[in-house]
This record gives C-alpha cells, structure tokens and sequence, in this order.
C-alpha cells in the first residue's frame, strides 16, 4: 500500500530545501523584466536550471522563440505539465521600462519549482514531469499558437497558478476576438469638392454607432470595446483611409463566435451608407474561455488546505479578463488557480502599485505554498490512476466539442 501522505510530507521536505533556489527565479525574473516574445534572458535562465536538474530542454518550441519544453521523464505513466509564463508588462511612467505588474516572475518560479521538486520523487512514481515555457501571455497569447501545433496532445493534465486578489479555484476568464477593421474611401478637399469625396472616418464613426446600438441586446457577459487608431490626416480633407481595433468578449466560444459575426456586420452596414470598402482581420490571437473541471478543483482545494491555505471565493469571481489559458483548458484536462497575496493596500495585478509585491516576502511564502499544492496534486494523480480517468471523463464530458 502506497502511502500517500508520507510521499507528500517528503515532497514539501524537498520544496523547503530548494527554497533560496526557486526565490532566486521569481527574483531574477523580476530584476530582468521582458516584454512578450522578447523573453531571451527569462528563456536562458529558466532552461539552464532545468537542465541542471536533469531536465531534457527543446528550445525554440512549436517554432516560438522564446517557448521552450523541459521533460523529466520516469518511464510510463500520466504526463504532468506546469506551464511557466515570463513576460513583463509596458511599465509606467514617462520611460515606461517594463515590469511584472502582473506577476508572471512568480508564476515562472511555481512552476519550475513544482517540477523540479517532482523530479526528486521520481523512486515514487512513473509518468513524465514537463515545464512548458509559454511566450508573450500578455500580447500574442503564445499559448494559442501551441495548442494550434499540438503541443498539448501528450499532455494528460496542466496545472497553474496565478496572484490575484482572492484564493480562487473557480476561476473564469472569457473568450475574446480581436479583430482590426480598415476602411477605404476616396480623399478629396473637405470646403471645396467634399461631393467628390468618400468618407472612412464616417464609416468608423456609424460602425461604432452601430455596435453602441447592438450593445442593448448582448448577454451581460459580453464586452465590445474598440479604439480608432487611425482616423485621418489633415480636417481639410476626406479622410480616405481609417482604422479601428475591437476586443469582442464574451463567456463562452459559441456565443461569441455569433457575436463577432454581428460586430462585423455593423462595419459593414457602415460601407454601405458611406460607400467605402472594408478589410477586417484578427491582429491578436483568438482566445476561448477556461473550461474548470470540479474534480481537478476539489482535489486542488485539498492540497492547499494541506498547506494551510483556505477561504476561497465562493461562486468565483464577478468580473474577469481573458487569457490564452483558456485555449489550453479546451484541449487538455487544466488546473488553473489564484491566489491571494495577504496585503492591506487595495491594488490590483496590472496596477502600478501591484509591482512592489510580486517579489516580495509574502508572495514567497504563497509560492511555496503553491509550489507544495501543485505538487500534492500532482502526486495524488501519479499514484491514483482512477482520478485522472474520472478527470479525464468529466473533461470529455465538458468541453466545446
Ligand atoms: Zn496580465
Ligand atoms: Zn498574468
């Protein structure tokens, strides 16, 4: 009889041993911030410890230049993937240098950590440990493009975690298009020959009249929310080239699919009642929304309360973004939790403020706790062949077919 509870007790022996180890990545993420597909130093540094633990390292990773897979394998067995995010935000300020306002330091140091520490319970199980290095989350969404090149086809579970402002296990993020929309007209002078002109900027300006309107007949949970980012050169003359960008969001795939399709009917009335022509085109990935599996998060909710983490957002949150992660739970069983950094200011991830705690003292000791969650989880699935096949029922179950 396998006990289970003497391999996890052995498994947070081994976390607290490695501990200045994995501080030492959230710090060096931290101090070295990257913005998306610009992740080169995070890249190096992340392998290079990997391999140091015995991992098997593939750069350049479904053809992304800064993705990259590390596997540790222990012969036949349920195959683990944490998946590691690295890239920095914008930044503030008038230089705007970049940094990790949304925390991906500490996610990149949970997710080594948990399988570096995994790696060392090998005498324990069989199955394979992978770190899957996941570019430019706050832009392209990279995840997109692997799930796209199959990345996750040998995947039986991924897990994730995430600083926020509550302990979350029912976390929920939206599906979102992002579409650009370019419109052809004909320039001519405004005061004297405006007859010979064809509008652009009028056609933007009746598309958005357009959604404003549709905009009283969409699910609550829908968002559309657009700029222009091009709207003419000179007052004097017609403008005949305008451009805007939308994110279309909704929560779930098949409504928004029907969603898009309307908003891109508004800018198409507006050709006709202009005359000019249109050219639309997604300029970010598509993302899908998470699908979250009950089971995956009751057994996750046992391992942090193991850890003594508990209070968790009943019903999950009110408001919520989108995130490539969402493309991955589609195709692959996925735990994706947030957590709480105990912190008397009122900030957000993203905010300004937010910066100066991701590396803290106090998000160190949540990454441990993470780091130990992720691996008691990990550790019940290697052991317990019946909890991945239920897992892997409900997710067959549940997702978009
Ligand atoms: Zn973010
Ligand atoms: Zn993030």
């Amino acid at each position: 009889m396998i006990n289970i509870l003497k391999i996890k007790e052995k498994s947070y022996e081994i976390e607290n041993l490695l501990k200045s180890e994995i501080e030492g990545i959230s710090d060096y993420l931290f101090k070295n911030p990257e913005l998306g597909s610009q992740e080169f130093k995070a890249v190096a540094f992340l392998t290079k410890i990997l391999k140091q633990h015995g991992f098997n390292i593939i750069d350049n990773y479904c053809d992304l230049t800064t993705a990259f897979r590390a596997e540790f394998s222990c012969g036949e067995g349920p195959t683990i993937a944490f998946l590691a995010e690295y890239d920095a935000l914008p930044g503030y300020g008038p230089n705007k240098v970049p940094g990790h306002a949304c925390g991906h330091n500490w996610i990149a140091a949970g997710t080594c950590g948990a399988a570096i520490v995994l790696s060392k319970l090998k005498e324990n199980f069989k199955g394979k440990i992978i770190v899957i290095g996941t570019p430019a989350e706050e832009t392209i969404g990279g995840k997109v493009n692997m799930v796209e090149a199959n990345a996750f086809d040998d995947i039986d579970l991924v897990l994730q975690m995430h600083l926020e402002s509550n302990n979350n296990l029912e976390c929920k993020t939206l599906a979102i298009d992002c579409i650009k929309f370019q419109f052809t007209g004909r320039s001519a002078h405004a005061a004297a020959h405006p007859e010979e002109g064809v509008n652009a900027l009028d056609a933007v300006q009746l598309m958005f009249a357009g959604i404003n309107a549709l905009r009283q007949h969409i699910t609550s949970d829908a968002r559309i929310h657009g700029i222009i980012t091009y709207g003419g050169d000179a007052p004097n003359t017609v403008p005949n080239f305008t451009e805007a960008k939308f994110h279309i969001r909704a929560a779930n795939r098949e409504y928004l699919n029907n969603l898009t399709k309307k908003v891109i009917n508004c800018a198409k009335g507006a050709t006709l009642m202009t005359g000019t022509e249109v050219h639309f085109e997604k300029f970010e990935n598509s993302f899908d929304n998470l699908l979250n599996l009950p089971s995956l998060q009751k057994l996750m909710k046992k391992n942090l309360e193991a850890v003594g983490i508990d209070n968790f957002l009943e019903g999950g949150k009110k408001s919520f973004g989108s995130s490539d992660i969402g493309n991955v739970s589609q195709v692959c069983p996925t735990m994706y939790t947030e957590l709480a950094l105990n912190i008397d200011e009122i900030c957000f991830v993203h905010e300004e403020a937010y910066l100066k705690y991701v590396n803290s003292e106090e998000a160190y000791d949540k990454l441990h706790k993470s780091i130990k969650a992720m691996v008691g989880t990990s550790i019940d699935i290697l052991l317990n062949p019946t909890l991945l096949k239920d897992i892997k029922e409900e997710f067959n179950n549940l997702k978009r077919k």
